[in-house]
């Protein structure tokens, strides 16, 4: 009853309220501009250190636990019935792939260095690209980017419509139904829950700490820093091994750069891929395509109101 008084209330007044609000502070169109990237942090990864132990895979989820759905069932029937239930909570253990319980896997690549069968493991993760498609082409503002370049979804506004997953080119965010905003606003309606992905300990970076899965890492696989160093940082060390870079211009650029003693499309080759399993293909910049981009202009206003609007509905619940 108390959810209905206040859905009632809220979209009664609270609405034009909340519009009026956000409108008031609507950044034109800036979700269409690129962000600075002198501001961003990458984080470098040596696949050649990495021992496959999932040290890193651990400590994501021992620090990330809280932040995991809580989601409530059974599932309100969804219409159309088109939009799949996705449940993921029976099965929290699952850590070959990413899932909304698990934001980040290590990948197994069975390859040939110097005539020998050796195998090189890969941490994947959200590779939180410098201009994000995830964010900028999200309808409800609930994804964003931080100056520091980190992309994260804010499970409080989320409808989980997983437009995000649809245009991100590794096909990151996965949803968890029975969870977020959509059960209290249009239970059957749209949405079914909520997507989850990594957000580079965006918290503990902003109290000063590294990344769960930095710390934790024995091998001192990867490196964090601001985006010019680590790009010479990366330049450097596969000139020295005679390697290959993946990152660096993947997607008009991510803060994830990869360094492999092997060319990316054999370990492209190597890997299983699938849904939660992203490839290590070249891709093109999606968000310098005219359709993104006069999409992401469309998109910023409405996304900045419906953004304010799931805040102002979350305080008056
Ligand atoms: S890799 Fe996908 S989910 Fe991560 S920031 Fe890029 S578009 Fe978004
Ligand atoms: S940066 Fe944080 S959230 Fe992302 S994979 Fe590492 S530990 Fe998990
Ligand atoms: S903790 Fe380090 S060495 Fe172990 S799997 Fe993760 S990145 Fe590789």
């Amino acid at each position: 009853m108390g959810q209905q008084i206040s859905r009632r209330l809220f979209l009664k007044g609270g609405l034009a309220t909340a519009a009026g609000l956000a409108a008031s502070s609507i950044p034109g169109t800036a979700a269409a501009v690129k962000p600075d990237e002198a501001k961003q942090l990458v984080t470098l990864l040596d696949i050649r250190k990495c021992i496959g132990c999932e040290a890193c895979v651990e400590a994501c989820s021992e620090v990330n636990f809280g932040k995991y759905p809580d989601p409530q069932k059974p599932f309100p029937k969804m219409y159309p019935d088109r939009v799949p239930v996705e449940d993921w909570s029976e099965k929290k253990d699952v850590n070959d792939h990413l899932t909304p319980y698990n934001w980040l896997f290590v990948q197994h690549a069975e390859v040939e260095i110097d005539g020998e069968e050796t195998e090189l493991t890969i941490p994947r993760r959200c590779m939180h690209c410098v201009n994000p498609p995830c964010v900028k082409l999200c309808p409800w503002g609930a994804a964003k980017q931080l100056e520091n370049g980190i992309s994260r979804i804010d499970s409080d506004i989320c409808l989980g419509g997983s437009k995000c997953r649809k245009v991100c080119p590794w096909h990151i965010p996965q949803r968890q139904t029975g969870t977020g905003l959509y059960l209290d606003l249009m239970p059957s309606m749209a949405g079914n829950g909520v997507m989850y992905k990594c957000d580079r300990c965006y918290n503990r970076l902003a109290d000063g700490e590294v990344p769960a899965c930095i710390e934790a890492c024995p091998e001192d696989v990867q490196t964090i820093g601001p985006r010019d160093e680590i790009i010479k940082k990366a330049h450097a060390l596969a000139d020295e091994i005679n390697g290959y870079i993946y990152g660096e211009n993947e997607n008009g650029g991510t803060n994830t750069i990869y360094v492999s003693p092997v060319p990316f499309e054999e370990l492209n080759k190597a890997i299983e891929k699938g849904k939660g399993k992203p490839h290590l293909k070249p891709v093109e910049d999606t968000m310098a395509q005219a359709n993104n981009l006069a999409a992401a202009m469309f998109v910023a206003p409405i996304a900045g109101i419906a953004a304010a609007v799931g805040k102002f509905y979350k305080r008056t619940k």
